[in-house]
């Protein structure tokens, strides 16, 4: 079948099969790989064959790049085979980029990647933690992403040493290694501009359209979705979802009807032709750093903290409010926004703050439509009952990432999850069903968290911070005292640690 496809994919190429380019180039940059492009590109993919078996590179970054890449062929060599089955992953966001690596280093002996982008341009930012929060880094590095590219288009978080990176750099990134390893190795296909459209049952087959090269049919034995919030997988094989209101904390089981936390994003136009965001205020403790996102909380009464993406002319602002405010906006959403609120915030953050609503007006980028680029959004974190499903004849669902659980609003939860359940699947030392589970609690275990965050924050006006555990590991295997809860303390400009009966009261009120 892989073959079949194959055929299909070379005949279409045929005719397409020079251009000229930069080979170290684009192995040494990123940025420079566009999957599709070179996924259709013959020459380059011969060039890239003979350059992984001619060791001697004189150009060191290419001389490691290719010493990953045969790290991984090894770690497969050495991975148990199993049945002669078909792993379909549908969607090559972050968490089908990691999935299909993982299928490929665990020894997979099939695997599929289909996504219907033809390029990675989202211009959105990921947060990755660091250790022992997130293997995100280690992972990178062991990968191959030199400290040099993590720079390159990454920004440290002020709050400690997370960093936010582009999220087209890192879909590149690992969609690089994914196509020299699949043009090494054919048990691995990747169709870039494919898209999911049925799921049929008898064969066991999606159908796949593509604008070029038209309609496949692709038998699978594991399908994997791995695409989005609002995945088509999940749709065609009606896998309902639904918000999730229920989490446990200090070892109450908590249920509010309606759970949400409003927030409102607001685009800035850059400043000057060189494309600089507006400046932002000093960090009161840390003068050579910009603004906490805890602290406007400390200033202006109803924020519960201020994200911002201030970097290459990428102008997003993010401001969490609490459940007043939060429904202040709601029910002004459309008929008219709150504009001196959200002055006063968009000020407690900038160095120069402007001095009307007319001027903040003025600073904010106009959307094609005309209006102002101002998103009042209510978040709720909407889930699928199970993560894994049986399809029948031996063959089975998995959701994974956005696919199961949206985690959009609690930055960087869904990246960073899916760095752990790369970690735990590829683990040499565990079993194959230790393994799913162990990624499947972790997973319950976040989205209880993100929920219980939500309602700490936006409800009781808390702020949560997470506890490493003595072991320095115990953010994976969560149990709910970990979160460690603060009030602020607006005299000192400081938090204070609240006690388990403050946190029940809070409760109580909610629930009555
Ligand atoms: C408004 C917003 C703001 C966010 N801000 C941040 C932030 O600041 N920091 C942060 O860390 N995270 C942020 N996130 C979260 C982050 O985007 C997600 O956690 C992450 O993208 C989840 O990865 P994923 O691979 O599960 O899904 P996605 O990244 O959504 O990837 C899904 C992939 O599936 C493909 N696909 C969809 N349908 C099909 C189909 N039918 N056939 C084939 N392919 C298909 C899509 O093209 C896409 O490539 C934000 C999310 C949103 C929505």
């Amino acid at each position: 079948m892989i073959n079949q496809i194959i055929t299909i994919l070379i005949l279409s190429f045929l005719v397409d099969c020079w251009r000229g380019y930069d080979f170290n180039a684009i192995i040494k940059n990123t940025d420079r790989f566009h999957p599709y492009k070179y996924s259709r590109d013959l020459k380059f993919k011969r060039d890239v064959k003979a350059a992984f078996k001619n060791s001697r590179h004189d150009d060191e970054v290419t001389r490691n790049y290719f010493k990953q890449i045969q790290k991984l062929i090894t770690r497969r060599s050495f991975a148990k085979n199993e049945k002669n089955e078909t792993t379909l992953i549908i969607g090559a966001g972050p968490v089908g980029l990691l999935a299909a690596l993982e299928k490929y280093v665990s020894g997979e002996p099939h695997i599929i990647l289909a996504e219907k982008r033809n390029d990675y341009e989202r211009n959105v930012w990921f947060d990755l933690y660091p250790e022992p929060y997130s293997p995100a880094f280690n992972i990178l590095y062991e990968l191959g992403f030199g400290s040099q590219q993590i720079e390159f288009q990454s920004q440290k978080m002020t709050n400690g040493s997370a960093i936010t990176i582009r999220c087209q750099l890192l879909e590149r990134f690992l969609s690089k290694i994914l196509f020299v390893l699949s043009i090494l190795d054919p048990s691995l296909v990747l169709l870039y501009g494919f898209e999911l459209t049925s799921v049929l049952f008898s064969p066991r087959s999606v159908v796949l359209k593509s604008l070029v090269d038209g309609r496949i049919l692709v038998p699978f034995h594991r399908l994997i979705a791995c695409d989005g919030y609002n995945s088509r997988t999940r749709f065609l094989l009606k896998i309902p979802t639904k918000v999730v209101d229920e989490f446990t904390i200090f070892n109450h089981k908590v249920h509010i009807k309606n759970l949400h936390q409003v927030s409102v994003i607001v685009g800035f136009k850059p400043t000057n032709s060189s494309s600089s965001c507006p400046e932002l205020r000093a960090d009161p403790f840390n003068p050579d750093s910009t603004i906490d996102p805890w602290m406007p909380g400390f200033m202006v009464n109803g924020i519960s903290s201020i994200f911002k993406r201030f970097y290459h002319g990428h102008c997003h602002m993010q401001i969490l409010l609490n459940k007043v405010f939060g429904e202040k906006f709601l029910i002004n959403s459309h008929v008219n926004v709150d504009w001196v609120t959200i002055l006063q915030m968009v000020n407690t953050v900038m160095k120069h703050p402007y001095t009307n609503v007319e001027q903040l007006k003025r600073s904010i980028t106009t959307k094609t439509d005309g209006s102002l680029d101002l998103v009042i959004l209510k978040s709720q974190i909407l889930k699928s009952d199970d993560n894994h499903y049986s399809l029948g004849s031996g063959s089975s669902l998995t959701l994974r990432g956005d696919a199961s659980a949206n985690a959009h609003f609690r930055l960087g939860v869904g990246v960073n999850t899916a760095f752990i359940s790369y970690r735990y699947h590829t683990s040499q030392n565990l079993s194959r069903y230790l393994r799913e589970e162990y990624v499947r609690k972790q997973w319950e275990a976040v989205v209880n968290n993100m929920v219980g965050t939500m309602f700490l924050e936006t409800y009781c006006n808390y702020v949560i911070f997470m506890d490493k555990g003595e072991r320095g590991d115990r953010f994976d295997k969560y149990e709910p005292g970990k979160m460690i809860v603060y009030e602020r303390d607006f005299k000192n400009l400081d938090y204070v640690q609240v006690k388990e009966r403050q946190v029940t009261k809070c409760i109580r009120e909610w629930t009555q």
